[in-house]
């Protein structure tokens, strides 16, 4: 059976979320805080399979619950809940590190496909199995899975298993970082704006703070890059946004 950590203040919220979720067959656990939220993951106990984490919370908020995990290195599905009428914070809890979002109110019919996904991820994750791939009309698969780079080629991105190998040294990606990366390869040589990847990677509008792609890219570099501070893959185009390069220039 899963396990699913809510953390979130509003207790009617809370036992809603539980009450519903336990119906849907999983072990629920609520806490209120985020000090208590990482204290809970850092300790034993049963293993959280997914954590879905309100944004505002006393004390710690949740995009320090999660940039916080994530910088120990643990990489346990997120959800996070941010507020109508600020999306600013999707991406900055993408940022952050969460793997999805929903506004408040959101359906419930909807958070819990939501934590399916999440689970169906985590599940490709442990086993390292791939799932079935999906047939479609033309026979052919739209893009491949995984993605190698480098003059070497000893940089390789899985996309489905979500993690990056680079010389031999594996690092999970959260799917966010995942698309970011699928996203400038797709566009490999071209510069892609801000502005583009906005809209097209989180499905945001013009106007969203953009400064947390930012933040994407810095994370991306540390495991890319031989030197992050003098990128050769992920190019910086001034004024505009970003450029992947595949093969740099000099190692042609
Ligand atoms: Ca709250």
């Amino acid at each position: 059976m899963s396990r699913v950590l809510v953390v979130e203040d509003e207790r009617h919220l809370a036992n809603g979320l539980r009450f519903n979720l336990e119906a849907e067959g999983y072990d629920v656990e609520t806490l209120e805080t985020g000090d208590d939220a990482l204290t809970r993951l850092a300790a034993d106990g049963p293993l959280v399979d997914v954590l879905v984490l309100d944004v505002m919370l006393p004390g710690k908020d949740g995009f320090t619950v999660i940039s916080e995990l994530r910088r120990n290195g643990r990489f346990i599905p997120a959800l996070m809940l941010t507020a109508r009428g600020h999306p600013d914070d999707i991406l900055k809890g993408f940022a952050a590190g969460a793997d999805d979002y929903l506004t408040k109110p959101f359906e419930l019919a909807i958070l819990i496909a939501r934590i399916r996904g999440l689970l169906r991820r985590r599940d490709w994750w442990r086993t390292g199995e791939l799932p079935a791939p999906q047939p479609t009309t033309s026979g052919a698969r739209e893009e491949p899975d995984r993605y190698t780079f480098g003059k070497l080629k000893d940089k390789t991105v899985d996309f489905n298993l979500l993690n990056l190998e680079v010389r031999g040294q594996r690092f999970p990606l959260t799917l966010m970082e995942a698309n970011v990366l699928r996203y400038l390869i797709r566009h490999e040589g071209r510069p892609v704006s801000r502005k583009a990847m906005l809209e097209d990677v989180w499905d945001l509008q013009e106007g969203t703070d953009t400064r947390p792609i930012d933040n994407f890219i810095v994370r991306l570099r540390r495991y890319i890059e031989d030197d992050p501070t003098g990128p050769r893959h992920l190019l910086t185009v001034r004024g505009v946004g970003y450029r992947f390069i595949a093969v740099p220039e000099a190692q042609r």
